[in-house]
């Protein structure tokens, strides 16, 4: 049994999720890395990513990268935050590529590199809208980062990325990318060498390579929701070839009985300082889970049961509306649900839930 609450992963649709990712990104000439960050760099789902075929893992987090690279998967590392300047001594050292939008930091990592006698690939990051990281397309900035990267003896630019759908909401377009493969190029002018890296994005960009209208020279992508769960967020979409049951949450109920649907007494503030507002349906069963906000982020999941209702949540208990549930329910009877990407993340992160890895 074990403890509770728990995030089984069905590693084996992990596995083909990443290569179905693999084999559509193929056919265009793109590599696709696989993102753990969403599971935490969870050790046997970055394996699978990499046994379905990604060319290389990605995670937002040194400590995760730190602890994927015990494992002897041979394959690269890319650092998908911008680096802080206090990590930058372990990046060098650590990492093979790092994205990168601030020039100072473009020379902390060369000096770092100098100190400690390695070379270090970047792929400059551009904001062709969304608003999160990245140089702004414009003549300055391009020509600024070029300058830069000519001074520098131990640091090679790789290549240009981009980021959507993520601070903004903007989605992938043919206009947005072919923004980023025009600076790729102007770069490549000002630089006097081939970048080899034209990194298009995450999962919100496969749909422009499934309609076949991806730009010409994107010949890479970072993927993780996708793999993960076989849904596009930003796109708002499920992604039919894909694995959407990757994962289940399990979660023990540790009351179960009658009450009224309707708080008795004054009602002030719950926990987090929201004051709630009740619908009176009348005396229902109820049932209380032990996994709360601490945990997972309740609109993020959905019971995989019918008649399962969420009431609402506090840190540490959820709780359930189970009248209109046909099947039998006790006390110590788990209730299970569909995870999103921002309660994986949670419950990933949380150390009170147990990740059981179901073997292929
Ligand atoms: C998280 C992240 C990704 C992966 O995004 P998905 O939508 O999960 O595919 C790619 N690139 C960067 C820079 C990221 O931070």
């Amino acid at each position: 049994m074990g403890r509770n609450p728990k995030l089984r992963i069905r590693l084996s649709k992990v596995q083909d999720n990443a290569s179905k990712v693999v084999d559509l990104c193929k056919g265009s000439k793109i590599e696709v890395g696989g993102v753990a960050k969403g599971v935490c760099g969870n050790v046997s789902v970055a394996r699978a990513m990499v046994d379905g075929g990604c060319s290389f893992l990605a995670d937002s987090r040194i400590q995760n990268i730190i602890n994927l690279k015990k494992e002897n998967l041979n394959i690269p590392f890319m650092l998908l935050r911008l680096p802080m300047p206090s990590e930058i001594d372990e990046i060098v050292s650590l990492v093979n590529f790092s994205l990168v939008s601030m020039t100072e930091v473009v020379k902390l990592i060369d000096e770092a590199c100098r100190i400690q006698n390695f070379y270090h690939d970047v792929i400059v990051m551009v904001d062709v809208g969304d608003l999160r990281e990245g140089i702004w397309p414009s003549e300055s900035e391009i020509e600024n980062m070029a300058k830069t990267l000519k001074g520098c003896q131990r640091v090679r630019c790789m290549g240009v990325g981009t980021n959507v759908g993520c601070f903004g909401g903007v989605l992938p377009s043919p206009e947005n990318l072919d923004k980023l493969v025009q600076v790729g190029r102007e770069l490549e002018e000002l630089l006097g060498y081939k970048l080899e890296i034209y990194s298009g994005g995450g999962t919100s960009s496969l749909a422009l390579v499934e309609k076949g209208i991806m730009p010409l020279g994107i010949n890479q992508l970072r993927v993780g929701e996708a793999i993960l769960l076989g849904s596009d967020v930003t796109g708002r979409r499920s992604i039919p070839y894909l694995h959407r049951d990757t994962m289940v949450l399990e979660a023990e109920v540790i009351e179960l009985g009658r009450k009224p649907s309707v708080p008795i007494g004054a009602v002030g503030a719950d926990a987090f300082g929201n004051v709630p507002t009740f619908v009176d349906k009348g005396v229902r069963l109820r049932g209380i889970l032990a996994i709360g906000k601490q945990d997972v982020r309740l609109e993020g999941i959905s019971p995989l049961q019918e008649g399962v209702y969420v009431l609402g949540a506090s840190s540490d208990h959820i709780i359930l509306d189970l009248e209109e549930l046909a099947g039998e329910i006790t006390i110590g009877s788990t209730i299970s649900f569909k995870v999103d990407y921002g309660a994986m993340l949670a419950a990933t992160t949380s150390p009170y839930v147990k990740v059981v890895i179901e073997e292929r």
